[in-house]
This record gives structure tokens, C-alpha cells and sequence, in this order.
């Protein structure tokens, strides 16, 4: 390769282990490619794509067990995120609404309430970096419009306790929200309560661009009641259709073309297989760490934190590692579809190296 085309060309996956992004499947790379000149923005001009998006959503629906999904492929999680946020705010009585979430919720929850111009109430999370219900209860008022739980926390990978948010929720009449932009890909082979069927989940968040497998960007959004995404209808006068619930206008057809490939050629087995690996995965990893003396969080999910000094962690970078910390400093390494044991063991001869 010439420099010149070095530049053009984006990284490898070789080293990369804190992104939630992977390589896509390659039946939606061949999708997206096909769609890149499509809006599903405009449905009455661009009907194919805005099919297969119709399909994925219904898709979708299949991963979280919701019958009827009502939503749309997102730019990626934080649109979802702050839709959901707007629904409720928008269906909510009062002027001066309220969101209640963990402490562990994305920082696009921060975006959404500095948009939307509401106040985020954060309750602090247990030991275990779950959301601690009462702390979540004591927050909740007659002005929360929506009660926020994370079902695959970014930083620990961590399922909060969805069925009792549920019940905070309730009692103040709020919705319920489920950010499963992470985890939405992996719970579904899992004993969590987390989905439409386990609780009264108004929302939820769930990527295909992450574990989905699923070129950037699609996010997903789903709502249980067509009455939520009627909150966040706005007229359209000049196109062909009368409302759009989105937030983007013009969106990405590779997007959705890429979401439906994945979802048609991974679910259900392609996804639990990932799953399974990426699990075996994040189990050797933190068996390894843990016996080299580190202090590891148990990876509940296939995402490992551990303790590492400074230095090891800088030192790692230096030799091209991609990897991240949490906001308490710990490393984070998220177990993804491209994430192999290879991988990792040439990760853990690096770190004996550092050491
Ligand atoms: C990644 C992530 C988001 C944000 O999604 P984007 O696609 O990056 O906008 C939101 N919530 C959780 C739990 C995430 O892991």
C-alpha cells in the first residue's frame, strides 16, 4: 500500500477492542452499497427501502418479542435515545418533565435532556453497577415522563433490574424506557428479564450497528403503542407521505438495507452463536486477567473491566491497542463479534510484556 492510499483506508479490526462497533456482515455491506442512493426519509419516492425497513422493524420486533413493533432504523443509538426521551416528554401533562435513570446510562441521555430542554435525574447504582431501585423511586415524582433502565451498560455491560424499574415507573405514571443499544443482540440468549414480554416496556433502544453487525449507521427504535411515535409526528408538507416521526429528514437507505441483510442472515442462530462466542470469550479473558492478580467486574455480558495501572494501560495504546477506560478508570475490553480468542491471547502477551 502507497501512503496515499494508507490514508484512504480505514482501520483494521485486528486491534481494536473497545469499540461496540464491528465488521458488518457481508451480506449487509453488499445491502447498503445497494441502497446508498435511497431515502427512506421519503417514502413515497424511495417504496423499496422503505419496505425492508418496515421488515426490520418487524424483525426487530422478533428480537425484543414485541408482536406489533411500532418504530424506525435510527442513525444509532443516541437518536433513539432522545426520541424516546421527546415521546414521553410529549405525552406527558406537565411543562416541567422529568427523566429518571441510573447513574450508568449513556451520555446521550445527557444530549437528549439538554436538547429537550428537561431535567435528568441520575439515581446512583448498586455494587454490582445496577440501577438501584429505591434510589430510583426516591427520584420519581408526578413530573417523571419516562423511567429510564439499561439492559447492557455501556461500561460494565451490566443489565439493570427492568421488571422493578418497571414498577417505579408505574407508580408515578411514567413510562418505561429500555436502552438496549448494546445488549439488545446478545439478552435474547440470556435468562435477563429485559424485553416487551418480561415487563411493561413502553421503548427501547436496540443497535444493529453494534452487535447487530450491521454497517453505521442504524440505530433502532421501537415503541409498543402506534400512540408513541404519533407524539412525534410532525407535518410534512412538501413530501408525498403528510407525517415524519424521525428525527433525521433525508436518512441513510444504507442504513436500513444493511440493518434488514444482518437481521435476515443472522437471526436467530447467527446472533447466538456470536453471542456464544463472544461470552467464552469475555469469560477467558477475565479467568486470564484475574489470575495474573488483576481485579476484574465478572463479565456478565461479553464485556470485561479490570484494573490496570496507568502505565500498562498507556503502554498498551503505544503498541496499537485500541482499549478504554470507564469513568472510574478501569480498562474495558467489549467482547464483539470480531473479538477473537487469537486476539485476545496476543492482547494478554502484550500486557505480561508491560507489566
Ligand atoms: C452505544 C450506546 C448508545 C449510543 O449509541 P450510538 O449508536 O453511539 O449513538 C446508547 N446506549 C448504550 C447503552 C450504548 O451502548
Amino acid at each position: 500500500m502507497t501512503r496515499a492510499e494508507a490514508r484512504r483506508a480505514p482501520q483494521d479490526f485486528d486491534r481494536v477492542l473497545s469499540s461496540m462497533c464491528t465488521d458488518p456482515h457481508p451480506a449487509a455491506r453488499e445491502a447498503a452499497q445497494r441502497f446508498l442512493a435511497t431515502n427512506p426519509g421519503d417514502p413515497e419516492t424511495y417504496p423499496t427501502v422503505t419496505e425492508l425497513e418496515r421488515e426490520a422493524v418487524g424483525m426487530l420486533g422478533d428480537v425484543v418479542e414485541l408482536d406489533d413493533p411500532h418504530g424506525y432504523v435510527a442513525a444509532g443509538g443516541t437518536e433513539a435515545n432522545l426520541q424516546a426521551v421527546r415521546a414521553a416528554r410529549n405525552l406527558a401533562d406537565g411543562d416541567d418533565v422529568n427523566v429518571v435513570a441510573p447513574e450508568s446510562a449513556h451520555f446521550s441521555f445527557q444530549k437528549a435532556a439538554d436538547v429537550l430542554d428537561v431535567e435528568l435525574r441520575l439515581a446512583p447504582t448498586d455494587d454490582d453497577h445496577r440501577a438501584d431501585v429505591d434510589a430510583a423511586a426516591d427520584l420519581a415524582d408526578d413530573d417523571t415522563a419516562v423511567v429510564v433502565g439499561v439492559a447492557g451498560t455501556t461500561e460494565y455491560g451490566r443489565v439493570d433490574p427492568i421488571p422493578a424499574l418497571a414498577d417505579v415507573a408505574a407508580d408515578v405514571d411514567a413510562s418505561l424506557h429500555v436502552d438496549a443499544a448494546w445488549g439488545g443482540f446478545v439478552l435474547p440468549f440470556t435468562d435477563h428479564d429485559w424485553n416487551f414480554a418480561d415487563a411493561p416496556v413502553d421503548t427501547m433502544t436496540i443497535d444493529p450497528h453494534k452487535v447487530g453487525q450491521a454497517p453505521v449507521p442504524a440505530g433502532g427504535f421501537l415503541a409498543r403503542d402506534p400512540e408513541t411515535l404519533d407524539a412525534l409526528a410532525i407535518a410534512t408538507p412538501y413530501l408525498e407521505s403528510d407525517t415524519q416521526p424521525t428525527l433525521g429528514g433525508t436518512r441513510s437507505g444504507a442504513g436500513v438495507a444493511g440493518a434488514h441483510a444482518a437481521l435476515e442472515a443472522l437471526w436467530p442462530a447467527g446472533y447466538r452463536e456470536t453471542y456464544e462466542r463472544s461470552q467464552a470469550n469475555a469469560d477467558y479473558l477475565a479467568a486470564e486477567l484475574s489470575a495474573r492478580g488483576y481485579d476484574v467486574v465478572e463479565p456478565e455480558l461479553p464485556l470485561v473491566a479490570a484494573d490496570l495501572p496507568d502505565g500498562e494501560f498507556r503502554a498498551l495504546r503505544d503498541r496499537g491497542w485500541r482499549i478504554s477506560r470507564t469513568a472510574s478508570n478501569a480498562l474495558r475490553v467489549v467482547c464483539m463479534p470480531h473479538v477473537t480468542r487469537e486476539m485476545l491471547d496476543a492482547f494478554l502477551a502484550d500486557i505480561d510484556a508491560v507489566a
